[in-house]
């Protein structure tokens, strides 16, 4: 579904990523995983238009993206839910999920899928008139999902959706990460420092270290491999 081909990201005359190469099939959840400022965010940046590549290759069902706007990508299939969550503070949570279909025409689809978004997080239907600034962390990032879900996405990018929530609320974002893979079709690529729990929930991992890709296996080997787990599982 999703290629990225010896990839090369640069901000200003900083390379953030040095020859990435990935690839995504339909249907799974994929995690990347490495330290802080290993190019993880810059990845998802990458492939979704915000911070385009500067040579190598993404394409997506086959159509090379990487010349094409952020607005473009969206409109093919391709949500980003950032870091911070970055909902509209201002804006109710009902302005925000309209905002995540903003490019769609198919009312009565934007329906059910405001129906499926308020029975996955009833408290999202509850505060649905309230200013998005007034939620919780947990909540902001329910309804971070949810503003990126409204837009009907194939491929779901998720920036580190466990930063600065308790542990409770993580277990349940990550049950339903694993519930819109299944439920929905909808592929997930997600960014984690919390290998541990990224590496539970996804299918195949790679593990990214100074911009570039140094490890990729499936969930079950990298749990199990003991770089991985002195690096990054801290066992
Ligand atoms: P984190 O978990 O801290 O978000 P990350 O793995 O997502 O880390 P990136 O945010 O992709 O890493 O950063 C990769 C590199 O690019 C780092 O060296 C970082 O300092 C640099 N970088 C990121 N954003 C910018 C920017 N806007 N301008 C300049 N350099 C940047």
């Amino acid at each position: 579904m999703l290629k990225l081909s010896n990839i090369q990201t640069f901000y200003g005359n900083i390379m953030a990523l040095k020859d990435v190469s990935l690839e995504v099939s339909e249907g799974e959840i994929i995690t990347l995983i490495g330290a802080n400022g290993a190019g993880k965010t810059t990845t998802l940046m990458s492939v979704s238009g915000i911070v385009p590549p500067k040579t190598g290759e993404i394409f997506f069902m086959g159509r090379p993206i990487h010349s094409l706007s952020p607005d473009q990508i969206v409109s093919l299939g391709i949500s980003q839910v950032p870091e911070g969550r970055r909902i509209f503070p201002f804006l109710t949570v009902m302005e925000n999920l309209d905002m995540g279909a903003f490019l769609r025409k198919d009312k009565d689809g934007i329906r059910k899928d405001l129906e499926y978004i308020f029975a996955l997080f009833p408290i999202l239907a509850e505060r649905r008139n309230q200013p998005g600034g007034t939620l919780s962390g947990g909540e902001q990032q329910m309804l971070a999902i949810s503003r990126a879900m409204m837009a009907r996405p194939r491929l779901l990018l998720l920036d580190e959706p466990s930063l600065g929530l308790a542990p409770i609320i993580v277990r349940k974002i990550f049950e339903i990460i694993r519930q819109i893979n299944a439920e929905q079709n909808t592929t997930v690529f997600l960014v984690e420092q919390n290998a541990n729990l990224a590496l539970k929930v996804a299918h195949r991992g790679y593990v990214m270290e100074n911009g570039r890709i140094t490890l990729s296996d499936s969930s079950a080997n990298l749990l199990s491999n003991e770089a991985v787990k002195k690096a990054y599982l801290g066992i």
